[in-house]
């Protein structure tokens, strides 16, 4: 066996199978409109790549940055923070920078779980926080993200498990969009509090959202600090997937503990990216809202003409959307593809409750998303 048994206990990657055919479909030379990856198109603001050329020949940034992210840096996501949010942070030991949010996100089990610790992990969700989880030898307890519930999780179906020690929670949402609104976090809070949980929300798209909602930080609720940490990302808000930049703010003893795990395994991030992330937090990215808003309304068209059942989402830039009758979402993700060129994500490789459900990623153009979604007419599934 080359590889430790800690792998073995990964479930199998249910995109794999869709994966290898659409490479096979691109190798034939097959344009694919790829509506399944959600990576922005949109590039990074000038301005910030603009200081990354100047901040790359600065002889200082050529040694190890410190641990935790610059001071400069971390100052000034506490002022952002009391900004945006309200919430006063200690840029010392309430502010941690990461190499993008799943760095954080994945290694946060390594810091706070044991063998046999429950971890609560959405379902459907982003299936970092179990997959490492169960690396760690924690056991994993899903809750399930349901439509009659607006994708929120019921509080009671949280009562009603055996207490976990760690929570993952992820609003905005991926997959389905769905919000959480401040009373929904100090409720969250409250439960956590008094069953001695810790939670970590994934505040990775907390800058993408629509229709005049704003997304609150949990910390903003009382007593978050006692058992709480959340996780940001420049990523998606400053169209800089690629440069691997995050952070996460929160309870003092649960980043110290992260802290921990990271000292042992990098060395932060290129302090040049750092310096030019610090331009990115007085920029403002209302032009990018727009754009998914266009694109957006052109899915919701679409879906609607196709008469395609749809959640309508008030976050991120993804569409969840029920498979027409009679398919399990892989098999309509399949049919696409091999008869449309569309590749979409099928909802149950996020978990059993996506079943029934795909994902569009609305990080492609107004034009190929339209094509996109009329070759998917053009397959007339749902008429039949
Ligand atoms: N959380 C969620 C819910 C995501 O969808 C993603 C990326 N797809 C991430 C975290 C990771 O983002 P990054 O590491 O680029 O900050």
């Amino acid at each position: 066996m080359r590889h430790s048994r800690r792998l073995d206990k990964l479930p199998p990657y249910l995109f794999d199978e869709l994966d290898k055919a659409k490479q096979r479909l691109l190798a034939l030379g097959v344009k694919v409109v790829d509506l399944a990856v959600g990576d922005p198109d949109l590039p990074t603001p000038p301005q910030i790549v603009e200081r990354m050329r100047e901040a790359v020949t600065d002889a200082s940034n050529h040694r190890y940055p410190g641990y935790k992210g610059n001071p400069e840096l971390r100052r000034a996501l506490a002022s952002w923070f009391r900004r945006r949010y309200g919430v006063e942070l200690d840029p010392e030991s309430e502010i941690l920078v990461l190499i993008g949010s799943k760095e954080g996100l994945g290694h946060l089990p390594f810091a706070l779980l044991d063998p046999g610790d429950k971890v609560f992990v959405p379902d459907p969700g982003y299936p970092v926080y179990a997959n490492t989880s169960m690396m760690c030898g924690a056991e994993v307890r899903y809750f399930g993200l349901r439509e009659d519930n607006d994708f929120l999780p019921r509080i009671e179906e949280l009562e009603s498990l055996e207490r976990a020690k760690l929570v993952f929670l992820n609003y905005p949402n991926n997959p389905t969009g769905a919000v959480a609104g401040k009373e929904f976090f100090d409720r969250i809070i409250d439960f956590a509090s008094s069953s001695g949980s810790m939670v970590c929300n994934d505040a990775a798209y907390n800058e993408i959202t629509f229709e005049e909602f704003r997304s609150p930080s949990i910390l903003e609720s009382e007593g978050a600090r006692g058992c709480a940490i959340e996780v940001h990302s420049f990523s998606k808000t400053f169209n800089m997937t690629g440069w691997r930049i995050g952070f996460a703010v929160g309870n003092r003893d649960m980043l110290a503990a992260l802290g921990r795990v990271k000292v042992n395994l990098d060395s932060s991030v290129f302090g040049a990216i750092q310096d030019a992330a610090l331009v990115a937090l007085s920029l403002r990215y209302e032009d990018n809202l727009r754009a998914y808003e266009r694109r957006r309304r052109l899915a919701f068209e679409w879906l609607t003409k196709l008469g395609c059942r749809f959640f309508r989402p008030k976050g991120t830039f993804y569409v969840w959307a029920s498979v027409p009758h009679g398919l399990t979402s892989v098999e309509f993700a399949v049919r696409l593809l091999n008869e449309a060129n569309v590749s979409v994500a099928p909802g149950s490789g996020f978990g059993s409750n996506g079943e029934g459900w795909f994902r569009i990623a609305l990080t492609r153009p107004e034009g190929e998303i339209a094509q996109g979604l009329e070759r998917m007419a053009s397959l007339n599934l749902w008429t039949s």
